[in-house]
């Protein structure tokens, strides 16, 4: 008798047992499909779930970029104190608070009143 089986399409000879057939859906007309192993099965698996790259995540912000937007706010307003510089650029409070005290230590920025009404301009 006769046996038919499905190979794995990537394999080289030897070619392995097929698990599964894919088709690439999403097109007009009939889908491609592959009949894949396990191993290519996974590796394909990969390709749709590329590894994130190396490096920040989105939505890091350096200290830099920090600081410019923070200079950018007070050279637009004249002056700036945490709270709206940061309902204005979206950078949360503290971030902004901690960067603010910074440039201030290097002479960037001078506060003018003390506590919360405390708002800050360019030195
Ligand atoms: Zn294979």
């Amino acid at each position: 008798m006769k046996e038919t089986r499905l190979v794995c399409d990537l394999c080289t000879e030897p070619r392995r047992d097929a698990v599964v057939t894919l088709a690439l859906n999403g097109q007009k007309g009939v889908a491609p499909t592959l009949d894949v192993c396990e191993g290519h099965r996974l590796k394909l698996i990969r390709i749709f779930n590329p590894k994130k790259k190396p490096g920040p995540a989105p939505g890091t912000r350096t200290d830099q970029q920090i600081e410019q937007r923070i200079m950018t706010f007070i050279e637009k307003h004249g002056s700036g104190a945490p709270t709206p510089i940061s309902l204005a650029t979206g950078i949360p409070r503290w971030t902004i608070q901690s960067a603010m005290l910074k440039m201030r230590e290097a002479k960037k920025l001078v506060r003018d009143g003390r506590g919360k009404g405390a708002t800050y301009r360019k030195a």
